[in-house]
């Protein structure tokens, strides 16, 4: 049924940095699903690792975007624009936080860190619903990316969990913009994945031990978990849904204790 929802569709996927992005394990499974894709990188160095990764699925383009440059995004969406008609979805697999301020205690969060991390994490997910109007139609659906620290007190998390609140409050009030022209917007908030981003949360490998031990599925999720359930969202199996924080985390978020 997920094939018969995503078949010829057309998605934007950011945030591919290699091959054990949470990005990459959602386009894998939309490209099984016979969906069609367009990705973007930042950077040179990123462009390298995700040119074969791209080919591996057959993508209509591969395109410059850094979303801390309104001019980047602006062209992204022109070439999206020059290639496709229309614009499906968008998944949004995006975040950074200097690395100081993942670790240690969060009182001693800059100005310029606070600001950063909320720039490229946060709104970052508006201006590409933003630049991507235009494309969406009646159906659309986008995607972004969480975490439960964003809910909740993570130790090391720090900046980038007042950056996730943030991220999940735009998908409420975007979901409530977006809606009456018939497009959704949602958010998957994954369990620990051991990423490039991940890397960077210092005491990253206890979280994953403990979501292990305490979990009431007692495992961490795969790539492959949150590509379906992320699928699921920019289907049509999902018309239902907008402005929803789906948890996709071994069950995780519902302890107390
Ligand atoms: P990743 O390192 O594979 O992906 C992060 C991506 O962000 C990279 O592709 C990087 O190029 C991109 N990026 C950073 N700054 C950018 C900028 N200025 N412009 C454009 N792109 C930029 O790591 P990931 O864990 O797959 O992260 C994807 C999303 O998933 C993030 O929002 C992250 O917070 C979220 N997430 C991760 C975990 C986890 O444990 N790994 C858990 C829950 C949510």
């Amino acid at each position: 049924m997920l094939n018969q929802a995503l078949e010829g569709k057309r998605f934007l996927v950011t945030g591919v940095a290699n091959q054990r992005s949470i990005a990459w394990g959602i386009a894998q499974c939309l490209a099984k699903c016979g969906a069609r894709l367009g990705f973007t990188y930042q950077g040179a160095r990123i462009k390298e690792m995700v040119t074969p990764l791209a080919e591996s699925v057959s993508a209509d383009f591969l395109l410059p975007c850094d979303v801390a440059d309104d001019d980047q995004i602006d062209a992204l969406f022109e070439g999206v624009g020059n290639t496709w008609d229309g614009l499906d979805g968008i998944v949004h697999a995006i975040a950074f936080a200097k690395r100081e301020d993942l670790a240690g205690e969060f009182v001693s969060t800059s100005r310029d860190g606070f600001a950063l991390a909320h720039d490229i994490s946060a709104y970052s997910l508006t201006r590409l619903c933003q630049g991507g109007l235009d494309l969406m139609r009646e159906g659309s659906s986008v995607v972004a990316l969480s975490y439960i620290g964003g809910e909740r007190v993570v130790p090391g998390y720090n900046v980038m969990g007042v950056a996730k609140a943030s991220l999940e409050m735009s998908v409420r009030y975007l979901a409530a913009d977006l809606g009456p022209r018939g497009i959704r917007v949602n958010a998957i908030s994954a369990g620990p994945v051991k990423t490039l981003a991940a890397r960077g949360v210092s005491g990253f490998t206890k979280i994953l031990d403990h979501v292990e031990e305490r979990a009431p599925l007692r495992r961490n999720v795969s790539l492959e978990e949150i590509g379906c359930s992320a699928s699921f969202l920019l289907s049509s199996l999902a018309s239902g849904v907008t402005g929803e924080v789906m948890h996709v985390d071994s069950g995780f978020h519902v302890l107390g204790f």
